[in-house]
């Protein structure tokens, strides 16, 4: 595969990484280096800097004074793993875990209590509220180190294998179930800061008669290259196109305007076009093309994500019933 498409499809897969579009610049040191960034909640100084003596030759160490700062420092750059005191002024590690929980964006990074309060009860409720490993004060150094190691790699495991689940085996890019993820996410962050959000369905013409005059694996080809015309084309991170269905493509396009998404699915038919793999039986054109239903909404808080892909699948229909080889759009609450 091309690198820059490459990369952009990492863009997709890896949105953690790529947080940077909106607000969040990740440090020139980790950004630049590949180590996993711990995040160290602590009141007491000599224990932060003791665990950063401890981990600084393997991870990126951050460091937080209170549970407040380090939630706004999770919201803007989450880490890979929180250590995370128990007792401090303000914000106990109690409520600083339960706010990460209850927020779908932290709600999947690992924390490790790292504490004095070493009661069974302490332990017990540290675990129940989330937390994947509970280490008493005053802590074995060699044994924080192997903890944090062995938490680490089956991180990384987890993720590898989420990555894996969500690429269509095909076509390489995203699939439906990502798609599903992608669009609640972006939904509920278009909610949040009451942005626009734009999502269009792209569907081949007459795909099944290619398939039954050129056969099944040709069909295989054309979705192969789709796919990648239509990656090729997205410009931004957030940018998402995925395996819908058999035939089908799902584009996400967060913060973009009814105009400028209809434009861009008007770019993608265009080029899908240009693209002239023959397709003679085709009552269209004499090449293949796609075409596109779409809808921009500002989502409220009473519909649910599945309501712009519904109002997206309309206007495909009517595409398809009006001509084809086009896109037809609806914007709602605009
Ligand atoms: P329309 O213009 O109305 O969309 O007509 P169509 O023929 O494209 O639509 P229809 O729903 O009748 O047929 C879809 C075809 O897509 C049938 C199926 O064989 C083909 N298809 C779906 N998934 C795949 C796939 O993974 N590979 C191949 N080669 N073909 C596929
Ligand atoms: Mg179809
Ligand atoms: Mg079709």
């Amino acid at each position: 595969m091309h690198l820059i498409q490459k990369r952009k499809m990492d863009q997709y897969l890896f949105p953690e990484f790529y947080k940077k579009a909106d607000h969040i610049i990740l440090s020139k040191e980790s950004a630049l280096s590949n180590k996993p960034r711990i995040l160290i909640v602590d009141d007491d100084k000599i224990n932060q800097r003791l665990l950063q003596g401890l981990l600084a030759d393997d991870y990126t160490i951050e460091k937080a004074e209170g549970g407040c700062q380090a939630l706004t420092m999770i919201g803007a750059n989450p880490p890979d793993l929180i250590l995370l005191d128990v007792m401090m002024p303000q914000m106990n590690g109690f409520q600083v875990i339960r706010e990460l929980k209850n927020n779908e964006m932290t709600q999947n990074i690992p924390v490790i209590f790292i504490t004095a309060l070493n009661s069974v009860t302490n332990e017990e409720e540290g675990l129940k509220l989330g937390a994947v490993d509970y280490i008493k004060k005053p802590f074995i150094p060699s044994i924080v180190k192997a903890r944090v190691r062995n938490i680490l790699t089956m991180v990384r495991h987890r993720k590898l294998l989420e990555n894996l689940a969500h690429i269509d085996g095909l076509t390489e890019i995203p699939n439906r179930r990502y798609f599903d993820l992608a669009l609640h996410r972006e939904w509920h962050r278009a909610l949040r800061y009451n942005n626009c959000l734009s999502v269009a369905i792209a569907d081949v013409d007459y795909f099944k008669q290619f398939n039954d005059n050129y056969g099944h694996a040709s069909g295989d080809r054309v979705l192969i290259a789709l796919s990648k015309e239509i990656s090729r084309n997205l410009k931004r991170p957030y940018d998402l196109v995925s395996r819908y269905g058999g035939e089908e493509f799902g584009i996400i396009l967060p913060k973009t305007s009814l105009n400028k998404a209809f434009q861009f699915c008007n770019t993608i038919r265009s080029a899908i076009q240009q693209l002239k793999i023959v397709h003679e039986f085709s009552s269209v054109s004499e090449n293949i093309t796609i075409s596109i239903g779409g809808a921009t909404m500002i989502p409220s808080k009473n519909t649910e994500p599945s309501a712009i892909v519904e109002k997206a699948d309309s206007c495909l229909y009517e595409a398809k019933n009006s001509g084809r080889n086009k896109v037809e759009w609806t914007c709602h609450d605009l």
